[in-house]
């Protein structure tokens, strides 16, 4: 856990947020920003700061995905992206690894 990390306060329950998804290892809430019809952050419950920073918590992405299989496959959908930014110039504002679930637009990438 991180104190001033804007993820770790949502896990913490201090920065309301509603989970659609919780299981011992993970979150998922809603995308404060949606870039998409549903746009949702799979975030682990441990503070790790990007992809680059797994160590030997590499094991957190198999949860992490494992509960999009779970979650998509709940919720009845089959089509959607999954988006890890790491690092600033990726587009990483968050230094709290998570998943982005993308779905309910055409997303055809990259164009032409
Ligand atoms: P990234 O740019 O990959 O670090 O993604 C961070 C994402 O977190 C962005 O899509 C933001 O819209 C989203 N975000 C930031 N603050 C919140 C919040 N309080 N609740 C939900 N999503 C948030
Ligand atoms: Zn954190």
């Amino acid at each position: 856990m991180n104190g001033n990390c804007i993820f770790c306060k949502i896990i913490r329950g201090e920065i309301q947020s509603k989970f659609v998804y919780e299981d011992e290892f993970v979150v998922a809430f809603n995308d404060i920003s949606p870039q998409a019809p549903l746009h949702l952050l799979f975030v682990p419950k441990k503070h790790i700061k990007s992809l680059n920073d797994i160590k030997e918590n590499d094991e957190i992405m198999l949860h992490v995905f494992k509960a999009i299989l779970k979650y998509t496959k709940q919720i009845g959908i089959k089509e959607y992206r999954t988006v890890i930014n790491t690092g600033k110039e990726s587009g990483q504002e968050v230094l709290h690894l998570h998943v982005h679930v993308l779905s309910g637009r055409d997303m055809n990438w990259p164009p032409g």
